[in-house]
């Protein structure tokens, strides 16, 4: 089977490839390395094919897509914090370029399941809880409404020309891989980043917003399940399973597992960030019944060990 991952050498992309491996799948990967690095595939060895290229570079697309039986989708400008800095380099990545993908899955002669992952943010300012797929959006940010509008492409892409298709909405998906030391690093590895350096912990706002954490090896079985399975949706599908925690919480939990006391600082919130997020996930079981999430703390304790691994002393 050809399985093309966009954005594979990403965080979430080179754990997925690995993933898939072990499922005896032979990736190929298209990424221009804004964000992912090489040395996220260097362990996967000959395993994994890699192109070095933009999802914006259409004539490269059509020869990495051709003879394609799926496209995961991951590529994209992400973080709400990029999108308010340069919200039209955010729209030309994740909006133009999903549509020259989906411009070249719907020209093959037999269409590839195309999968993508869209984001929890679509929610935005929506209060209500949990976010089921049926809530009305309400994005804060550039980067959500870029990710809706694609994800509503996807969707329509499907409904038009029977294109296979599955928008996941990822929510806080963590793990190894995902970098920290960057202005726009997620929670969970600014967090370890910053206890490993012996450095207050950044929290925004009060600490007091929540989360529904997902570690990466959930996320990427169940892409791997939905692209062997064939396994499509005619809507989006949360892929998190319900749970909420708050970042004050988190803090606590990565200080249990270094056996510290960890300082804090408070900092003022993010422009576009929401204050509360957990999913419904009804959706999820009913097409994903046997997979099982791994826990917050057993995530946690494998992230903080290969943080711990790999960060310089
Ligand atoms: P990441 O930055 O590690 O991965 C994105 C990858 O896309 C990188 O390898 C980057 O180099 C590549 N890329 C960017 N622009 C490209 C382009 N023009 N052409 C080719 N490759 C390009 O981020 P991630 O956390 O692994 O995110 C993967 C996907 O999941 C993204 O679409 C993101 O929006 C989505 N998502 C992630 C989360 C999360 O919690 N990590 C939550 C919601 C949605």
């Amino acid at each position: 089977m050809k399985i093309v991952v966009t954005g594979g050498a990403g965080f979430i992309g080179a754990n997925l490839c690995r993933i898939m491996i072990a499922h005896g799948q032979r990736p190929v990967v298209l990424d221009d390395l804004s964000t992912g690095s090489i040395d996220n595939l260097a362990p996967l060895g000959d395993d994994v094919e890699f192109v070095e290229g933009s999802i914006l570079d259409a004539p490269l697309c059509a020869e990495v897509l051709a003879g394609a039986d799926a496209v995961v989708h991951l590529a994209a400008r992400p973080s709400v914090a990029r999108s308010v800095d340069d919200p039209m380099l955010t729209h030309r990545i994740n909006v133009d370029g999903t549509m020259n993908l989906l411009e070249l899955a719907r020209a093959a002669a037999t269409p590839p399941m195309f999968v993508f992952a869209s984001s929890s943010s679509v929610y935005g300012a929506n209060p209500e809880l949990p976010k089921h797929e049926g809530l009305a959006t309400r994005p804060r940010s550039p980067y959500a409404a870029s990710k809706l509008t694609a994800e509503a492409y996807v969707l329509a892409y499907q409904e038009t020309y029977g294109l296979p298709a599955l928008a996941f909405r990822f929510f806080n998906v963590f793990g190894p891989l995902q970098q920290a030391g960057h202005a726009y690093a997620a929670v969970i590895p600014a967090f370890i980043d910053a206890a490993l350096r012996e450095v207050p912990l950044p929290i925004q706002s009060d600490g007091e917003q929540t989360r529904d954490f997902t570690y990466v090896d959930t996320v990427a079985t169940v892409i791997t399940q939905a692209v062997l399975g064939r396994i499509t949706s005619p809507t989006p599908v949360n892929l998190a399973f319900g749970s909420r925690t708050s970042i004050n919480v988190v803090a606590d939990m990565i200080g249990e597992l270094l056996g510290r006391e960890l300082p804090r600082e408070h900092l003022a919130p993010r422009i576009g960030d929401v204050r509360d997020s957990q999913a419904a996930n009804d959706s999820l079981r009913a097409l994903f019944p046997t997979v099982e999430p791994v826990s917050l703390a057993a995530g946690l304790e494998a992230t903080v060990a290969w943080m711990t691994a790999t960060t310089p002393a």
